[in-house]
């Protein structure tokens, strides 16, 4: 089943990508593996899922020591006094989006230099259930962030509204491109618009057409969450 539903993923995902002219390569699948079990990890990893994503701190580290040679993305909230468990381990965070856990980054990199890789979380339609620095707040945030050199910046990150038909959230997804696309695409080693992760199993087709390259998809490899 997982084999099957990945490779139809990677389909879609190419179909996708040539659509909105690019490559398939160009788009990462970050597979989502919260609350799937170690084996059916295995089995994703094994069908060349090497980008995993969970949303919580202590299931992340849990499942790092038992799945090794992987690339462990960080999805979710992200509580300043639970970062300590992941420095180290995660290959991006996708969830930045308060100056607490910024600082607090910054402050335990600063004992050997490392930095932490993240994605500024932007909450585009501005859903009080959601988390994310709004997109007017978004300047002063990245300005507020720069001077600290363990969080390096690799671009921007949302989750869009829930509904039943992608479409009415096609405008979620063009908006945070076009913020993206205007923001400066570096400076120095701490800032690189780079990665525009956006898209779930619901919404990675619009999403990929809107210029997302990286999405995070759940559902659609493992089937439905209990
Ligand atoms: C759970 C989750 C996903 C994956 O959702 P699916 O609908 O299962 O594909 C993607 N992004 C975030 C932030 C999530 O929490």
């Amino acid at each position: 089943m997982i084999e099957q539903n990945l490779q139809e993923l990677r389909g879609q995902i190419a179909d996708c990508a040539r659509r909105a002219g690019r490559q398939p390569e160009d788009v990462t699948l970050v597979a989502v593996t919260k609350t799937v079990d170690v084996p059916h990890i295995r089995a994703a990893v094994a069908c060349g899922a090497h980008d995993l994503g969970e949303n919580r701190v202590q299931e992340l580290v849990r499942k790092y020591d038992e799945i090794p040679d992987v690339r462990w993305h960080l999805i979710g909230q992200l509580q300043s006094n639970k970062i300590k468990y992941i420095i180290g381990k995660t290959a991006l965070v996708h969830s930045l989006c308060t100056l607490s856990a910024a600082r607090e980054m910054d402050r335990l990199c600063a004992r050997d230099g490392g930095h932490v890789d993240c994605l500024v979380e932007v909450n585009v339609a501005q859903e009080d259930s959601k988390s994310g620095v709004t997109e007017q707040a978004l300047p002063g945030f990245l300005e507020e962030i720069a001077g600290l050199g363990g969080v390096h910046v690799r671009g921007l990150m949302t989750v869009a509204p829930f509904v039943e038909d992608p479409e009415q959230v096609r405008w979620v997804f063009a908006r945070l491109a076009n913020v993206f696309a205007k923001l400066p695409a570096r400076q120095g080693d701490a800032f690189e618009m780079k990665y525009l992760s956006m898209g779930m199993s619901g919404d990675f087709k619009v999403a990929i057409e809107e210029g997302a390259n990286i999405v995070r998809v759940g559902t659609a490899i493992f089937g439905h969450r209990s």
